[in-house]
């Protein structure tokens, strides 16, 4: 496996596999990885003769009063598991590299509207921060497809914008959340659970999948529902960010029309937020 941190070596390399007619696909990360980053990579091999990871812990999604400093940063590690399952090269950017001081004065890309609802309601400039870096790394890397995990939905949705709205000629491939075996979407975050906390974790998942099911059964009011279920989640030590039911296609609130739908949690144990999606067809 290729590691650098240069862009001109990356560079080098992807130009060197398309001119011998190799397709690429790509995976970013901000690293700390695990089995669910892992099996984007699983993906991403079946899927082009080359794959890409990245792994950057971007200062520009965290907000002033989030985990930037602490965010866990493991790289030799995850070196070894890149290694491990044959991935061709592992992209480490300088944050010099990407982003120039003062940061304001770079150039922004904003997908509106999908960036500021839900997770980009509590987490102001979150999402400009992820689709400004993917944007950034799209063009280093120019792949033919890029790999993303459901269990980042509301993110899914806004890179799958930006790459319609900008062009870039790349396929953007979606798949399913990896879980612990009690049913917690697996997340670098979770690691900031005290023992007590993990044990309560799964409770989230098991309460959209519980929610998901009484929406199948029977025809409801949506908000009614909802209420009820943050309730749950409340009883059972959570501080609930948002719980919500929207479209699957846009996150608009759904109508009695709708047929595709996504429910989407977050919510914090002690100082973690944790996040979860499931789906409804
Ligand atoms: P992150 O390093 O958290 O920015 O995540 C990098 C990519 O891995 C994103 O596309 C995430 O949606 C995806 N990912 C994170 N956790 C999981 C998981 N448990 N299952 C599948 N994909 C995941």
């Amino acid at each position: 496996m290729i590691v650098t941190s240069s862009i001109q070596t990356l560079r080098a390399e992807i130009r060197a596999w398309k001119k011998s007619g190799e397709t690429i696909a790509f995976v970013p990360t901000m690293g700390n990885l695990h089995d669910g980053h892992l099996s984007l990579v699983k993906k991403a091999q079946a899927s082009a003769d080359r794959t890409v990871v990245s792994l950057f812990v971007n200062p520009l999604q965290f907000g002033p009063n989030e985990d930037f400093a602490r965010y866990p940063r493991t790289v030799e590690e995850d070196k070894k598991k890149l290694s491990n399952i044959n991935n061709n090269l592992l992209f480490i950017p300088n944050v010099t590299d990407l982003i120039e001081e003062p940061i304001d004065s770079n150039t922004k890309v904003l997908v509106p509207n999908l960036s500021d609802v839900l997770c980009g309601a509590s987490r102001p400039g979150h999402f400009y921060g992820v689709s400004t870096i993917v944007a950034k790394l799209f063009n280093l890397v120019q792949p033919d497809s890029a790999i993303f995990g459901q269990k980042d939905y509301q993110q899914v949705l806004i890179i799958k914008k930006m790459t319609r709205d900008l062009q870039f000629p790349i396929k953007i491939i979606v798949t399913p959340t990896h879980r612990e075996a009690d049913g917690l979407a697996m997340s670098s975050r979770n690691q900031y659970l005290t023992p007590e906390q993990r044990k309560i974790a799964p409770i989230l998942w098991q309460t959209l999948e519980m929610l998901k099911r009484e929406i199948k059964e029977n025809s409801c009011i949506f908000n009614k529902i909802t209420d009820k279920y943050k309730e749950i989640l409340e009883k059972n030590g959570f501080n609930v960010d948002y719980l919500e039911i929207r479209t699957k296609k846009d996150l608009q609130p759904p109508t009695d029309t709708s047929k595709e739908l996504v429910i989407l949690a977050a919510a914090f144990l002690g100082r973690t937020r944790l996040i979860d999606n499931v789906f409804i067809n």
